[in-house]
């Protein structure tokens, strides 16, 4: 951030902490005590700090996290700030407001942290492991795919299309996880292909 000092600005800070210490020199050690006490303290003091990337739009903003708890000690790990990252190239510090909401977004009740099905004739979703849900997800895929491919177009040209199975990807990864879904997508044959940044 700049900040530009004024002059005034300058003589008020210098008198007031010339003021400060002339009161501890004149024995009122217990008011300078008293005003140091009343100082918050800096709330990242003491925090971990870990980069991520904006989790809302395809601009990828580059966010920094600032956690206390320490997880060696076996302690909860808890998110209490979320701001830009300065030395990210998209975004240099700044955060449109989605972004500087996301300390909500993180510890909003509602969000999703795991994989949840409702099963057949159920009225609720539950949640899952992982294993399950991947396995699940393949499988399904792989029925469906088995049962709608369309091998050859009306004109007998081999076209391999594969149309009642979409797959909706995420913007905020890395180049190469983009390349391999793309690959993995395509290669099935499948046509419907989306993701958040809508490219
Ligand atoms: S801060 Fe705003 S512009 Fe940047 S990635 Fe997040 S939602 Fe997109």
């Amino acid at each position: 951030m700049n900040m530009e000092l004024s002059r005034r600005t300058f003589l008020k800070g210098a008198s007031a902490g010339l003021a400060g210490t002339t009161i501890g020199a004149l024995g009122f050690g217990e008011a300078e005590t008293a005003y140091a006490a009343a100082i918050r303290p800096f709330k990242l003091a003491g925090t971990t700090e870990t980069r991520n990337t904006c989790t809302y739009c395809s601009v990828a903003c580059g966010i920094i996290m600032y956690s206390k708890g320490n997880l060696a000690k076996g302690e909860k790990a808890d998110i209490i700030h979320i701001e830009g990252d300065v030395d990210h190239p998209t975004n240099r510090g700044t955060l449109c407001p989605k972004g500087a909401a996301l300390l909500d977004y993180v510890h909003a009740e509602t969000r999703l942290k795991y994989p949840m099905v409702r099963k057949p004739g159920s009225d609720k979703f539950e949640r899952v492991s992982w294993d399950y849900a991947l396995d699940r997800i393949a499988r399904l895929m792989k029925d469906d795919r088995d049962r709608n491919i369309v091998e050859k177009n009306n004109d007998g040209v081999t076209v391999n299309r594969w149309t009642t199975t979409g797959f909706l990807a995420a913007s905020a990864t890395t180049n190469e996880t983009a390349w391999a879904t793309y690959k993995v997508v395509r290669s099935a044959g499948m046509v419907v292909f989306d993701n958040q940044a809508r490219v």
